[in-house]
């Protein structure tokens, strides 16, 4: 189950909404550079894909691998911090408002 975070930048002052974690239609891998979201089915039906093991770290190889190279050449990560959408920082202060599955 995903969080919908409020996020405010402290860079810029932009209000936005992000959503933050694994949905139940799959993983969530945030781009560590510019922070863009990409979608990563857990099972494409194959049974081939899915990750090796359970440990968080194999999970997230593996989710990075599928989720492949955001358009800004930057690399997918569920472990990338929250940015702000309009300015890129980093330096965000996030409050979770509910949650989305
Ligand atoms: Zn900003
Ligand atoms: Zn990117």
């Amino acid at each position: 189950m995903a969080q919908i975070l409020e996020v405010h930048c402290l860079a810029c002052g932009t209000d936005d909404h992000q959503l933050d974690g694994a949905l139940f239609a799959g993983y969530q891998p945030r781009c560590d550079r510019c922070g863009e979201t990409r979608l990563v089915e857990r099972d494409d039906g194959s049974g081939a894909a899915r990750p090796r093991g359970r440990s968080q770290h194999a999970v997230d190889a593996w989710v990075s691998e599928q989720a492949g190279t955001c358009t800004c050449g930057g690399r997918f990560s569920t472990a990338a911090p929250v940015r702000c959408q309009s300015c890129l920082s980093t330096d965000v202060s996030c409050t979770s408002i509910g949650s989305a599955d």
